[in-house]
């Protein structure tokens, strides 16, 4: 088994499909983009170790400094360029990896220490504050950078001071005599260590990265038998009322998941991006011993009940997570407030990134097409609509509604950056995500996730075995598979997952016996040498879905095959108030301020009203999807009247009109005012 972003290389894309489209957007213009990002932001020249005036900035998010991050900004869009560059060469792109790669060996200490903060503003400091601060969260981008890079390059040139970084923190960190038993705050390492230990297959790799899983929450932790950011906060002199903006109270260890063991967690908590990251890691601990081993029956358990506590409790429509601001996470079970004046909302884009990570590790340990299902709800919808059209401009918080405070729209940079390069490098490394595969002697199983126009080429002992899809997903659920062997036959075994949205399916010719496991359709060698050529067939259809009744919300949103949809104020110029608020309400009558009768008005959302489908090739090819006289006008609410509860039924009134639904990801491509909503209310 390999990773995603080793296994992309077996993946072209056809020119015209939707991905191939996306990514070149991304290599074209985002990459170079982004590259001007780093270099007005200091961000480029950083690992020259010189001071910036930034640095003397108070931070934003106390207590940790702004430009806290920038070695892994650098880390991401190197590993980004990486991947990319394998598709196309660029002179630029190539010079500017190349100059990053020297300053980041120049900055090495001759220790193997590596860190820009640690190094410039505060020396002498290093590990002291392993719970905010995020070198080992750095550590991790650099060494993900490190992987990519030798696998462009097939040198060493960033990969060797990398690795002696991280024997500096195997000698550091561990549970013996004279080492530190802490872990980072911000997990990332973690998953980093693992995949390094897949490149080098040295057991000090895999080692570290299970520590720091293993030791995570422990209460009584190291020599002193307590838990590390008490000993570590001690050690700096903090006092329990000193609290970093992100803590409601002192010890919220819930916000990092070191509130208690991994094991020992029944719902998932805090920063959403460190709870995916983690259990990426610890997903990939399980895959690498096996799921039947210790560490599986150790570790599997707790991954499933944290997975099923986020998708079936607190995820959003889109495959977002975490509706709290203040802790970038999650909120309490079923609570998933739209935007921000109804509560608030947050879905990190690198969240949903990472909940696509953790899935496609889940389905290396278990295929299960529920993983998948994930997997491309997020890729379409939470993690596609950060980043604009023209590849130069990204969200971080990716709301359901906007509202007058936050309205929808998109950003060329952030000061936390940990978003845009994050979408770079998930673009570049795509094709790992589409089906992965297991190669032995003369055969090969591979498992498709995603469709798409793409070929596979599996260089599988003497022969060569190319998987080719073509298609016009997600538009289309018509998907044609041609399977070519050069050299002599190979067991070629293929599954191809159902999607879980599909209402019906069929392969055509059909086999004699459908043999479906898990949501995966098991495709036998004898039948794909009789039929080299077959169609999979799944109909899309737009669907009015709601939210789980336990949520209390009383919505429905559009859907149609992976796509999620939502309506803008582009369409609907009469819309003012983010799809809330319609007409003046003619229903009550004591309300004599014009202000307060519209504060009490909905835009109702008749989830019966016909769905028309239509294709659109501006400003990218589309399906809109209309809602014939689907806003109901206004709710009566006349039975209210200075009532705080009254035995009535819930009724629609007034002037109705269409609503035109448009795919989540698009939205804020086409001017308008930012008013924008995915889950509209309905009677
Ligand atoms: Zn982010």
């Amino acid at each position: 088994m390999e990773y995603p972003q080793e296994s992309f290389v077996a993946t072209t894309f056809a020119e015209d499909s939707f991905w191939a489209r996306r990514r070149e957007v991304v290599r074209v213009r985002t990459l170079r983009h982004q590259l001007q990002m780093l270099k007005r932001t200091g961000r480029y020249d950083a690992f020259r170790l010189k001071w910036h005036p930034s640095y003397s900035d108070p931070p934003t998010v106390y207590p940790i400094p702004n430009h806290q991050f920038w070695d892994s900004d650098i880390a991401k869009w190197i590993e980004g360029a990486c991947y990319l560059l394998t598709d196309h060469f660029d002179d630029e792109i190539d010079a500017a990896v190349k100059e990053l790669v020297h300053m980041i060996q120049e900055a090495q200490h001759a220790d193997g220490y590596l860190n820009i903060h640690y190094s410039v503003v505060e020396p002498g400091k290093r590990f002291t504050n392993l719970r905010d601060m995020h070198e080992l969260y750095n550590a991790g981008h650099l060494i993900e950078a490190a992987l990519a890079h030798s696998l462009y390059y097939k040198n060493d040139d960033m990969l060797s001071p990398i690795l002696k970084y991280v024997d500096l923190l195997a000698a550091t960190f561990g549970a013996q005599e004279g080492q530190l038993p802490g872990y980072p705050g911000h997990p990332e390492i973690e998953l980093a260590l693992l995949r390094l230990y897949k490149a080098t297959g040295l057991s000090k790799h895999l080692q570290l990265a299970q520590f720091f899983i293993e030791e995570r929450g422990n209460p009584r932790g190291g020599k002193e038998k307590r838990h590390y950011y008490d000993v570590e906060a001690e050690a700096r002199g903090e006092s329990g009322h000193d609290l970093p903006m992100y803590f409601p109270a002192a010890r919220s260890y819930w916000y990092q998941q070191a509130h208690a063991p991994i094991v020992d967690q029944k719902t998932i908590e805090g920063h959403s991006v460190r709870a995916m990251y983690l259990l990426t890691a610890v997903a990939d601990l399980v895959r690498i011993n096996q799921p039947t081993s210790g560490i599986g029956a150790k570790f599997l358990p707790a991954v499933h009940q944290l997975w099923s506590n986020m998708v079936e409790k607190k995820s959003y429509a889109t495959g977002g997570i975490g509706s709290v601001k203040k802790w970038e996470g999650f909120g309490i079970d079923y609570s998933l407030p739209q935007g921000t004046d109804e509560g608030g909302c947050y879905a990190e884009t690198c969240a949903a990134i990472g909940v696509m990570m953790l899935a496609e590790r889940l389905l290396q340990v278990e295929l299960d097409s529920h993983y998948a299902d994930i997997m491309e709800l997020c890729l379409y919808n939470a993690v596609l609509t950060g980043m604009s059209l023209d590849g130069k401009a990204f969200t971080y918080v990716n709301q359901l509604a906007s509202s007058d405070q936050d309205i929808s729209q998109r950003h060329e940079w952030f000061e936390c950056a940990c978003c845009p390069p994050n979408v770079t490098r998930t673009l570049g490394f795509l094709g790992g995500y589409l089906w992965s595969h297991t190669l032995k002697d003369q055969s090969a199983v591979v498992n498709v996730h995603l469709y798409t126009s793409a070929t596979l080429s599996l260089k599988v002992s003497r022969s060569t075995v190319k998987v080719q899809q073509r298609t016009d997903w997600p538009w289309n659920g018509d998907v044609n598979f041609d399977i070519r062997t050069e050299g002599p036959p190979v067991d070629l075994r293929l599954r191809l997952r159902i999607p879980g949205w599909a209402k019906s399916w069929e392969v055509t010719p059909r086999p004699e016996q459908l043999d479906v496991r898990d949501g995966y359709l098991y495709l036998s060698t004898e039948w794909l040498q009789q039929n080299p050529q077959f169609r999979f067939s799944c109909p899309m259809q737009a669907l009015v879905v709601r939210p789980h009744p336990l949520a209390m919300q009383p919505v429905a949103y559009v859907t149609r095959g992976p796509i999620v949809y939502c309506v803008e104020d582009a369409d609907h110029p009469w819309e003012q108030h983010h799809f809330k608020v319609t007409q003046p309400a003619r229903h009550v009558k004591w309300i004599k301020s014009e202000v307060l009768r519209h504060e009490i008005q909905r835009t109702i959302f008749d989830s019966t009203a016909p769905l028309r489908e239509e294709q659109r090739s501006q400003p990218d090819r589309y399906v809109a999807i209309i809602a014939e006289n689907g806003v109901a006008g206004e709710l009566d609410t006349s039975a209210w009247n200075r009532q705080i509860a009254v035995e009535s039924r819930n009724a629609v009134v007034g002037e109705r009109r269409n609503l035109c639904f448009i795919p989540y990801y698009l939205r804020a491509n086409r001017g308008g005012q930012g008013q924008m909503r995915v889950g509209l209310r309905v009677v």
